[in-house]
């Protein structure tokens, strides 16, 4: 009788930016297709399929700045579904590049304040760690492969999916 393979069940959401992490997220499925087909259980991820369901999740890899009521609401609903949340990328982290009206003088301000109004914007951009808890970063613009790789490993590890001499790339 063969063992059913334990998976990481992850979730990847995407907010205000150009995306560049998520289109390196896709791209890794190039060179390591069998290895997250193996060890990841995709419970949320638009970029990769529409049933999509957020509960549940050990690892949300979360990109990009918050810049309206709505992005909050949604970040904080992946904080309460998920055990952990690794902020992806520049924006997810600190908030900038995506964040840059924040610091726009204040005839600037007045001058795109309809836009925001017109689209739902916030008045101000927000990191993910100044709305909820965050418990891992991958920093970078966009984020950087080998601590993306890194944190992989380490959640791999922490949920006993992999040996803690093992690694995600020797799966592929
Ligand atoms: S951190 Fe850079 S690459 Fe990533 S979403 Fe923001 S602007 Fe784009």
């Amino acid at each position: 009788m063969t063992t059913k393979q334990k998976k990481l069940k992850i979730g990847w959401f995407s907010f205000t930016c150009c995306e560049d992490s998520t289109i390196m997220f896709v791209e890794m499925l190039n060179d390591n297709f069998f290895a997250f087909k193996k060890l990841f259980e995709f419970r949320h991820a638009n970029v990769l399929q529409s049933n999509n369901t957020l509960s549940d999740i050990d690892v949300a890899f979360v990109e990009g700045a918050i810049a309206s009521d709505k992005d909050k609401e949604k970040l904080l609903k992946i904080r309460k579904n998920s055990q952990y949340i690794v902020a992806i990328g520049s924006c997810a982290v600190t908030g900038l590049p995506s964040g840059h009206r924040n610091n726009f003088d204040d005839k600037l301000k007045k001058e795109i304040s309809p836009y925001l109004l017109q689209f739902d914007q916030a008045d101000t951009v927000y990191a993910l760690h100044e709305l909820v808890d965050v418990d891992d970063k991958v920093p970078g613009c966009p984020m950087i492969e080998k601590t993306f790789i890194e944190v992989v490993d380490k959640y791999l590890k922490k949920f006993k999916i992999i040996d803690q001499s093992d690694s995600i790339t020797n799966h592929s």
